[in-house]
């Protein structure tokens, strides 16, 4: 049949109407098929072409801790910034203050009398070094009346290294003793350690100082070092942090060691140990965060972030704090640049600097950059263990459910099922990085993790090391956070900000207020 002029405009109407009708279902379902592909293609880039192990062992062996100040910040942020180079991303050091340069050398504490044992212990991270071993007995600090009663006993310390932490009574955690002891013995235990633990922490203050001050106290009334036991609870375990003396050395000292060393000098049989800790002073040097790129193209002033701090603490070599962190949101960097390289907004990653001493990367980056700030779409972080994420809240933002909820949906099941969430959840007002964004009002959220006895065990810890890694569980967390990015650069709708009416936190605020990054420290503890 021939086309008559009435014909085509009839067919033109028809399927002018029924196009509108099919309109808006047709765009969405392309749209769904596309983002289909791409989650497709993401879990396929993590699960067959995983960089996971290669990364780990060469930041968290290669390297190492990732001390602010030390050269092993520097070498590890040259190392990221070569591995974002070479899988083409553009990636910088962005320089915001300055820090005491220190860099650890070795440790050996031994005691030599009244019998032959190498302990286990490591000097403090800013520990002073000793020229040679440093041989001396030990002294426990007094449990005296008052500050006045503690000054006229003060040149006891002359010349003796001062155990100032309470011996434990246990080295046992609480699990084993749930496990194996009777209730009774449990309880009495319990019971015993937190009178200890008063009493220790009354010996304190009668000395006038806190402990941070106490130590200094000790230096200048010529004790030939401070030793230690900050134990975290966990078999093998202590916290080891930073030391506040500027001569003599600081160490800390395992349970085990330490409650030998603290029994035999409370008995009388006069421990001798020998202490040598080497280290170098380096000044003032550069404090930085380490950020990487991939450019939006039809939104490129709006922005998605990946987030983790990249400092750690130097007792191990921060594999879970936050080494496994690091590894995720570069890995999920790596997916997205090969399987999604034109994002309709600007990726970026911050990987921060100092954030153990009160979050100071991310706070100079929220300061340094209100442009990005303003125009965030989102952000993730990730900075609690080597778990599966579990728990994803809402930060406070009231519609912070219908993206979150509408992102989370394209993630394949197996990898949220174990994600609760929580909406309109709180603001976090510390904790980490993602509070810097949070008290800035920006949508910034923390992709909580599966604990795997991360408080104890590993967090700021002696143990916290590669093979403490669930490999597995952070794979997972590479695929969560790359669809997140994916589909919070491709929603059509920009992210609310809007806050939630919450009642006041415990400091009486509505929103956490923003605190100012520390730009110089590390001189004046
Ligand atoms: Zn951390």
């Amino acid at each position: 049949m021939k086309k008559t002029p009435q014909t085509t405009t009839l067919a033109i109407a028809r399927l002018l109407i029924i196009s509108f009708v099919l309109f808006i279902p047709i765009i969405s379902i392309a749209q769904n098929a596309d983002n289909s592909k791409v989650v497709d293609a993401i879990v396929k880039e993590a699960t067959q072409n995983s960089q996971l192990k290669r990364l780990a062992h060469e930041l968290i062996d290669g390297v190492g801790p990732r001390l602010v100040g030390s050269p092993k910040m520097t070498q590890a942020s040259d190392w990221a910034i070569a591995q974002y180079t070479n899988w083409g991303l553009t990636a910088r050091r962005e320089q915001y203050g300055e820090w005491r340069g220190w860099d650890r050398g070795v440790s050996h504490i031994d005691m030599i009398s009244p019998w032959t044992k190498s302990l286990e212990g490591t000097q403090l991270s800013f520990s002073p070094a000793t020229k040679k071993p440093v041989k001396a007995e030990t002294i426990i600090l007094a449990d005296v009346k008052d500050s006045l009663a503690f000054q006229e006993w003060l040149p006891n310390v002359k010349g003796k290294f001062v155990l100032v932490s309470m011996p434990q009574p246990t080295g046992r955690p609480d699990y084993n003793w749930t496990e194996f002891g009777t209730k009774e013995s449990f309880d009495k235990m319990k019971k015993d350690r937190t009178a200890q633990t008063e009493a220790w922490r009354k010996r304190i203050s009668k000395t006038g100082y806190n402990s941070r001050k106490l130590a200094e106290a000790l230096e200048k009334a010529g004790a030939a070092g401070i030793v230690g036991s900050n134990w975290s609870s966990g078999f093998g375990v202590n916290k080891i942090f930073d030391a506040t003396t500027k001569k003599i050395p600081t160490v800390d000292i395992a349970l085990e060691d330490y409650g030998l060393l603290f029994r035999l000098t409370e008995s009388g049989k006069q421990p001798l140990i020998s202490v040598f800790t080497q280290s170098k002073e380096l000044g003032s040097v550069p404090t930085f965060n380490t950020v990487a790129e991939i450019k939006g193209t039809e939104k490129p002033n709006e922005y998605v972030m990946l987030s983790a701090h990249f400092d750690s603490w130097d007792g191990a070599t921060g594999a879970t704090d936050n080494g496994t962190g690091t590894l995720v949101m570069m890995e999920a960097m790596r997916i997205l640049k090969a399987v999604y390289p034109n994002p309709k907004r600007t990726i970026l990653v911050g990987h921060w600097g100092s954030e153990e001493q009160g979050l100071n990367g991310s706070r100079a980056f929220v300061e340094d950059h209100p442009e990005i700030v303003a125009n965030l779409q989102a952000l993730f972080n990730q900075d609690n263990g080597t778990g599966r994420i579990v728990n994803l809240g809402g930060a406070g933002y009231v519609k912070a459910k219908d993206y979150l909820t509408r992102w989370l949906a394209a993630v394949p099941k197996q990898y949220k099922d174990s994600i609760k969430t929580s909406f309109p959840g709180s603001p976090a007002g510390g904790g980490s990085d993602n509070a810097s964004f949070v008290a800035a009002g920006a949508p910034a959220f923390s992709l909580g993790s599966l604990n795997w006895s991360y408080f104890n065990y590993t967090w700021h810890t002696n143990r916290d090391t590669y093979d403490k890694i669930i490999f597995d569980d952070i794979q997972n967390n590479a695929i969560v956070t790359a669809i997140m990015v994916y589909m919070a650069c491709e929603d059509p709708e920009r992210s609310s900000n809007e806050k939630a009416d919450l009642p006041p936190n415990a400091r009486g605020e509505k929103w956490p207020a923003p605190v100012k990054s520390k730009r110089k420290g590390g001189f004046d503890n």
